[in-house]
């Protein structure tokens, strides 16, 4: 490369943000992310992902050959199946998976968000500002952008990146056409140890070989569009 070396700059430090900024470091591309979180650790983000083919080939290519392995290692079994219970436990839906090993990226990959984002934070503490909550962008020189936070400061690179989740404020200020689109659904996730008393308590209609997996997840759907849903798990 000639000339200055590009620098990027991402705000927001979640999933999207942190796989970006592992792929950025791996190829020696200047990054800094900001973060309006007081820490890494400010909010639990305890609930399971479950990571497809295409997502677990871009985490592949965007981490180091040994995090994406401890990746893989952290990972739960595919599910099985996926059922969908009304609140009086009639069953709605049932989808069946192909039965697969955790092999690699070639299957699915049913995470802890704590995990994954252990996995994503490693090496970049030093590129992560956080209590940086972005407020606004603007153009500077020479084809550059600076970005501004809510505590005064400001920042300055090549290339803004709006990582910053589903109300992003930087698509707001950039596409302030592009809304959300307001569905009237609310979902609740939580999950409870499988022991002994609540196997026994787990409703009969969740098909008891699946209650005995990591993968079996229950959903209650509520009336008036709430989704409470709860997945009994060895913990
Ligand atoms: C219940 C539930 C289940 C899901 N299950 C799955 C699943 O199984 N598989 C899957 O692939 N996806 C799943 N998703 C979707 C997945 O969680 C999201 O797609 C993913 O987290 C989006 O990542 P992101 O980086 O775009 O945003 P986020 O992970 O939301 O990260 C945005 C970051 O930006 C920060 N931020 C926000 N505003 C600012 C600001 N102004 N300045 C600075 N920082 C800011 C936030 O603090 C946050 O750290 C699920 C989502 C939900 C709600």
């Amino acid at each position: 490369m000639t000339g200055k070396p590009l620098k990027v700059m991402i705000v927001g430090a979640g999933t999207g943000g942190l796989c970006l900024a592992q792929g950025l470091k791996l190829n020696n591309v200047s990054v800094e992310l900001f973060e309006r979180d007081y820490s890494p650790t400010d909010r639990l983000q305890g609930y399971r992902l479950s990571i497809d083919t295409a997502g677990g080939k871009a985490l592949r290519s965007c981490l180091p050959g040994p995090l994406f392995e401890n990746l893989v290692g952290s990972s739960a079994k595919p599910s099985q199946r996926v059922a969908f219970l009304d609140h009086r436990m009639n069953r709605l839906l049932a989808i069946d998976f192909p039965q697969s090993e955790r092999k690699g990226i070639d299957t699915e990959l049913p995470v802890s968000r704590i995990a994954l984002r252990r996995i994503l934070l490693e090496g970049l503490g030093p590129f992560i500002h956080f209590s940086k909550k972005f407020v606004a962008f603007e153009d500077a020189p020479d084809g550059a952008v600076t970005a501004r936070f809510e505590d005064g400061s400001t920042a300055t690179g090549d290339v803004l990146i709006g990582a910053d989740g589903a109300g992003s404020h930087l698509r707001a200020q950039l596409l302030p056409d592009a809304r959300r689109a307001e569905t009237g659904i609310l979902a609740i996730s939580g999950k409870f140890h499988l022991s002994n008393d609540a196997r026994e308590a787990t409703p009969q209609e969740i098909p008891r070989p699946y209650a005995d997996s990591w993968s079996q997840r229950l959903l209650l759907v509520h009336q008036r569009g709430r989704i409470w849903r709860a997945s009994p798990q060895r913990l």
